[in-house]
């Protein structure tokens, strides 16, 4: 088997990017490929050179900018994709060129028009011409889990053979179910004969739901390269989130035994910068990095927090950047909770106290969706200004 070492290919600022609602500006993807320098990913994938004067643009300003990681700019099996490629990276400390065609009899037929032979020249042509860029060349079957098995393998061998360094075969419409992208990658690594050559590769998206899911399973196959987005932004239900994969390894490193150059705690940071850049928030109970993900309202879990915070997180706020977790006081918290907000902002109450603001916070929460440190020391108020019964 490889190494446990996982490379981390970042694609938010392409295939993140080119979702609706996710546009960015120049400036805007610099600032993003900074973040993600620090954050530790091994790749940037910049853009897609050939689509715009603007995407153009990106990948350069991208790779005049951050120089740590390695910058990679997409392109079709075409001569002059691959030329608009090459030049957005002649800026760049490490580039790669990441060249792409799809395989499946669906898409060759339907989409390209074009046969089997005629998918197999093209790719082994591009990645040849992509090497007079550069020595770091990926290749990608797109479709690649509906392609024809034995059609993938031929095609696989030939554009290793052609000088491609990192083999990508994305789960591309996200149709696959973990087990099932296991054993295809089980499959391909195991029948092409010079799969020992190159870095197999997995993309994942999360139409089923199943990306980060599949991701793993891919790992746990051979794969040694992931593609993935920052809080899973991408095409439709979007691509395999970063936060997910990289602490799905984390905490469950007995069963996923790999390691990144990801420094947890720029996670959170991260996923804000994003949110705040698109004006795209994720949902409030998104793994890792919504709003609720280290938040606790129901009392018996907030009594739990309270005294072991491993009865209810597996993960500590701090380890992905998030401040701390939040013991929200509504209808559903209880007593233990209610006072331990009330210390946390000075003030002691007596048992009795304790009680009536108890009751009266529940009450409130009934009323209102939050319950505000304003609110809690109105309530207490009220209840000290009251006349002793
Ligand atoms: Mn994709």
């Amino acid at each position: 088997m490889p190494t446990d070492r996982v490379t981390i290919f970042d694609t938010t600022l392409r295939d993140g990017e080119q979702a609706p609602g996710f546009s960015l500006r120049t400036n805007e993807k610099v600032q993003l490929a900074k973040e993600l320098d620090a954050l530790g990913v091994d790749l940037i994938e910049a853009g897609f050179p050939i689509a715009s004067i603007d995407d153009a643009e990106g990948v350069k300003q991208v790779a005049a900018n951050v120089r740590r990681p390695v910058i990679a700019a997409l392109a079709r099996c075409r001569p002059e994709d691959i030329d608009r490629a090459g030049e957005a990276l002649k800026g760049a400390e490490r580039s790669r060129i990441h060249t792409f065609i799809a395989t499946s009899d669906l898409h060759l037929t339907k989409k390209l028009n074009i046969t089997r032979d005629q998918c197999l020249t093209a790719a082994v042509a591009a990645v040849k011409q992509a090497r007079t860029y550069t020595d770091n060349v990926q290749f990608s079957a797109e479709d690649a889990t509906r392609t024809d098995m034995e059609f993938l393998c031929t095609i696989v061998d030939a554009v290793i053979k052609a000088g491609a360094t990192t083999i990508n075969l994305p789960d591309t419409v996200g149709y696959s179910t973990p087990d099932e992208i296991h054993d295809f990658f089980v499959s391909v690594i195991g029948r092409v004969h010079n799969s020992d050559k190159a870095v197999f590769s997995a993309h994942c998206h999360d139409d089923l739901g199943l990306a980060v899911a599949n991701t793993h399973a891919a790992l746990t196959a051979g794969v040694r390269q992931v593609e993935c987005t920052i809080n899973g932004i991408g095409e439709r239900a979007g691509n395999a989130s970063l936060e997910e994969i990289v602490m799905g390894m984390k905490v469950r490193s007995d069963r996923l035994p790999f390691t990144t150059g990801i420094k947890t705690e720029h996670i959170f940071p991260t996923s804000q910068l994003l949110c705040s850049l698109t004006g795209q928030h994720v949902q409030a109970n998104k793994a890792i990095v919504g709003r609720n993900a280290f938040a606790h309202e129901a009392g018996i879990h907030q009594d739990g927090m309270l005294k072991d915070r491993r009865t209810y997180e597996i993960m500590n706020p701090a380890d992905v950047g998030v401040p701390a977790t939040a013991l929200v006081l509504g209808k559903h918290s209880g007593r233990h909770a209610v006072k331990h907000r009330c210390e946390a902002i000075g003030h002691t109450l007596t048992r009795l106290e304790l009680d009536q603001v108890y009751r009266r916070i529940i009450a409130l929460a009934d009323q209102q969706k939050s319950i505000t440190d304003d609110d809690i020391v109105a309530v207490i108020n009220e209840v000290r200004l009251q006349p002793a019964r």
